[in-house]
């Protein structure tokens, strides 16, 4: 029977001084939204999204994703909870060290809507930015941060928010294509049982 793919968006930056309120994330999370409803197109698993700035530690199942919200890396949910690594300029995404090996996405808001300046302005479709980095992040969740590897997202040659990110950041004028959409799809149908998600720092 097909589900909703429900999107836990968790926000702990506050608003960047207005730079990234209330509306600014309901735009973000619609884009994904509108992104995810390509990605499930034809899938047997998924027949709707949802996307939400809302929801409790109870709320999502290993058929669901989470993302964070943080205002820099220095609060960063992996370093703290998983085995280490280098973080990511715009988001990281790894399992935690305990045997439980749930997965944790999170973006870096202050960089992503400002350049990582408190006093610059907003970047370019900001809206559009932020949730191309949590769509990439969320590649990364389902597709190779944890075994079974489906795909090598930085290996990707063919996708837009799927590739290399290190040296080339996505910009906001950057959308998904079908290969970005064939690859979650694929991970969809790869991931049997789903991917365990983080949800120790949403709210309880
Ligand atoms: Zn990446």
């Amino acid at each position: 029977m097909a589900q909703k793919l429900k999107i836990y968006l968790v926000n702990q930056a506050g608003d960047l001084n207005g730079r990234f309120e209330d509306s600014h994330r309901q735009t973000c999370a619609a884009t994904l939204k509108t992104y995810f409803e390509g990605v499930i197109k034809g899938s047997a698993k998924y027949d709707s999204v949802e996307v939400t700035w809302g929801g409790k530690q109870g709320d999502p199942t290993a058929f669901d994703f989470v993302c964070y919200a943080l205002t820099t890396n220095k609060g960063s949910i992996v370093a703290k909870k998983s085995s280490g690594g280098t973080l990511g300029i715009s988001g990281s995404t790894a399992v935690t060290a305990d045997a439980n090996k749930l997965m944790i996405s999170e973006v870096y808001l202050r960089q992503i809507v400002q350049n990582g300046d408190e006093r610059s302005n907003a970047t370019t479709n900001r809206e559009a930015l932020v949730a191309n980095c949590i769509m990439h992040e969320l590649g990364h969740n389902l597709l190779d941060a944890s075994a079974p590897i489906v795909r090598d997202v930085h290996k990707m040659k063919d996708g837009v928010i799927l590739r290399d990110t290190d040296e080339n950041l996505l910009k906001g004028t950057d959308a998904p294509n079908e290969a970005d959409f064939k690859a979650f799809r694929e991970g969809f149908g790869r991931r049997a049982q789903g991917v365990k998600q983080y949800t120790g720092d949403m709210p309880s």
